[in-house]
């Protein structure tokens, strides 16, 4: 019998509940899930931080598993592969953003949590083109978390087409930020991760890192950056960041901090600085990314769990006791 692990409400703790199979409406796909990451975007969804969760919720949008049923219109040979799947789970198909290769931008995205059961579970739904082939050579028990965190943080060196003489710093060396820093350094770029946590130093340039610097020295770095990604979700002294800009340097945001940005006008002008964000990327930037990870050898640092204790994992992700990502495998 499939199951899912869903809450009842904000706070409450997961539990594992028995539901019936899942069936592939036409061009989706079922995938049984192998291995599920757990991202700090499904502790927003299970406390409705964000005022969207609608519950009983089951979170998951981290997955790698094996296609196991296909729809109307989606080639039955595909059955067995395994794919990966992240924070959407489809698009129109035909709006002109999905027609510009820019589905994430689509105003029809289907959020794998939102509004419908994600991959904490024994399967998960999808639509075929956003549960991406896995080449051979990645790692498939450690690959999940490269379908949100990953993605996310590859998003402003794809889809801004980043020089690779760049200067590039990364705020925060986490979930996100771990990955960001090895993709920064495959991609060619001078890198500095700036962190408050000096205890992560050498882990971070192991992790592809130039440099390593406070983030209260950031006012030292006046000038300096073409790129700064953003992985932090607190609010930051913003005309620092800004100021440590270069000429026609980008801002992007990825951590999702609640409260307004505040900048000074003369800032950006000045300068031509811009601020951008990404909600994860499309999937084209996907089948893009594992390649990349494959060519570079590009993996998330993960600790596993059997899905069965993914409360203990809610728990210890809370107080950020995790270097830098669970995986919870299934089945559980
Ligand atoms: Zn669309
Ligand atoms: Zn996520």
């Amino acid at each position: 019998m499939p199951y899912v692990w869903q809450t009842a409400g904000p706070g409450e703790p997961l539990q594992r509940q028995e539901v019936e199979p899942l069936t592939p409406g036409p061009g989706e796909l079922v995938l049984e899930v192998l291995h599920s990451g757990l991202c700090h975007s499904d502790l927003s969804m299970l406390d409705n931080a964000w005022g969207m969760s609608s519950y009983p919720l089951v979170a998951g949008h981290e997955a790698v598993g094996r296609v196991a049923a296909v729809g109307d219109g989606v080639d039955p040979a595909h059955i067995g592969q395994l794919r990966g799947l992240g924070w959407f789970a489809g698009s129109c198909g035909h709006c002109f953003q999905c027609l510009a290769g820019r589905a994430n931008l689509c105003r029809s995205t289907e959020a794998t949590i939102v509004g419908r059961a994600g991959a904490f579970a024994s399967e998960v739904k999808a639509r075929q083109d956003w549960a991406i082939p896995l080449p051979e050579d990645l790692p498939v028990a450690d690959a999940g978390p490269l379908f949100c965190g990953g993605i996310t943080v590859f998003a402003p060196l794809m889809d801004e087409a980043v020089s690779p003489t760049s200067r590039v710093a990364v705020i925060g060396v986490g979930g996100l930020g771990h990955l960001a820093l090895q993709f920064c350094r495959a991609w060619g770029c001078e890198v500095t991760a700036l962190t408050t946590n000096l205890a992560k130093a050498d882990e971070a340039r192991a992790l592809g890192a130039h440099r390593v610097v406070p983030l209260a020295e950031l006012a030292g770095e006046a000038g300096r950056f073409d790129l700064i990604i953003n992985t932090a979700n607190q609010p930051l002294d913003w005309a620092a960041v800004i100021a440590a800009l270069a000429p026609l340097g980008r801002l992007h945001q990825l951590g999702a901090v609640l409260e307004p940005m505040t900048v000074n006008a003369f800032d950006l002008i000045v300068s031509r600085r811009m601020i951008t964000g990404s909600p994860t990327s499309s999937p084209a930037s996907l089948l893009k990314m594992v390649e990349f990870c494959s060519r570079h050898a590009i993996r998330p640092m993960v600790e596993h769990l059997p899905m069965a204790r993914i409360n203990e994992a809610i728990e210890r992700l809370h107080r950020g006791d995790v270097r830098y990502r669970f995986v919870l495998d299934g089945p559980a």
